[in-house]
């Protein structure tokens, strides 16, 4: 089944978008998780958010639950790998499945973990953000994943059943549900060191010797989500039209550029979503 409208991300950027095309009678998908949006629950207070004053995070989360679950608009809670233009339409990978839509919106939001040292310099050679996509090429190898949020425990248990060690670097305070042959190790990453490959993760306190090395993060940096998508100043770049310089693919909210609101990121949905549907409306 070919999908109008793959809207990546539950922010208000994402939900906006959803309603939006959803009105216009397109046939939505929305990858994203039901708690919505970590930047949206975690708010303590609101004064920003047209109509609904002094509201904090965890209720404006409810509002948007409820008018999204009145529209019948469900959360595909799964986390998307890549997306991949074809030409007239996209692939949408989750893992070894695989989704395709005729217009993605980008609705991702932004990781403010910066990457650290040597870790832009390595991916692809021996540094990726999937473990699950990429863990075929670790069977009897070492690996360490340093794992942002507790989705990164999953990644980690799934590569220890291929891989002969793996380190888990957790980088949030939490229990760790991992299988017990996986070494958690509780420190900072320094640096990604090595040559041709990356072969060793530098920890504040130790070295580790490793054959690959993942950053499971909130959001991954949208030019390893999809390849050939024009980024500027670690923004994607759109036009007025939410317009991407890819043909079907829009981009709003946080993902696209400051200021970092909801507001904006809901208006910016409206505007891709709108734009989506014209485009498909022409096709
Ligand atoms: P986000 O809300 O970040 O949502 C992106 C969603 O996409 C997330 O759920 C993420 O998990 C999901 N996602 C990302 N990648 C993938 C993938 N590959 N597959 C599937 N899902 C994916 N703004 C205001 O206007 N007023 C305020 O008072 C205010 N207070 C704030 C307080 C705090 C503590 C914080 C952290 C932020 C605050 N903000 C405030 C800023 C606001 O939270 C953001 O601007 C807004 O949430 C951006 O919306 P978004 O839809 O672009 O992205």
């Amino acid at each position: 089944m070919r999908y109008d409208v793959a809207i990546i991300g539950s922010g208000p950027g994402g939900l906006s978008a959803a309603i939006n095309a959803k009105i216009r009678n397109k046939n939505i998908i929305v990858f994203g998780n039901s708690n919505l949006s970590e930047k949206v629950v975690k708010a303590p207070k609101i004064n920003n958010y047209l109509g609904f004053y002094d509201i904090n995070g965890e209720n404006l989360k409810n509002m948007f639950k409820s008018h999204i679950d009145k529209m019948g608009i469900e959360i595909n809670e799964e986390r998307v790998n890549n997306v991949y233009a074809m030409g007239d339409y996209f692939s949408i990978m989750v893992n070894e499945k695989m989704y395709e839509a005729s217009t993605v919106i980008l609705a991702t939001g932004v990781e403010y973990t910066k990457p650290i040292k040597g870790e832009e310099e390595f991916v692809g050679k021996g540094v990726g953000y999937c473990a699950t996509c990429d863990a075929s090429l670790y069977k009897g190898k070492k690996v360490a994943i340093v794992g942002y949020n507790s989705e990164a425990e999953e990644e980690a248990n799934f590569l220890m059943e291929i891989a002969s060690k793996v380190y888990y670097i957790p980088m949030y305070k939490n229990e760790y549900d991992v299988d017990e042959n996986i070494e958690i190790i509780k420190d900072i990453p320094i640096e990604v060191q090595g040559d041709t490959k990356a072969n060793k993760l530098v920890l504040r306190n130790t070295d580790l010797d490793v054959d690959g090395i993942f950053f499971i993060k909130n959001s991954i940096s949208p030019k390893y989500l999809v390849p050939g998508l024009e980024v500027e100043d670690g923004h994607i770049k759109v036009d007025r039209n939410m317009k991407t310089n890819i043909n079907g693919c829009f981009a709003a909210g946080d993902c696209v550029g400051k200021p970092y609101q909801y507001i904006k990121a809901a208006g910016e949905g409206q505007v891709a979503a709108l734009n989506a549907v014209s485009y498909l409306d022409k096709k």
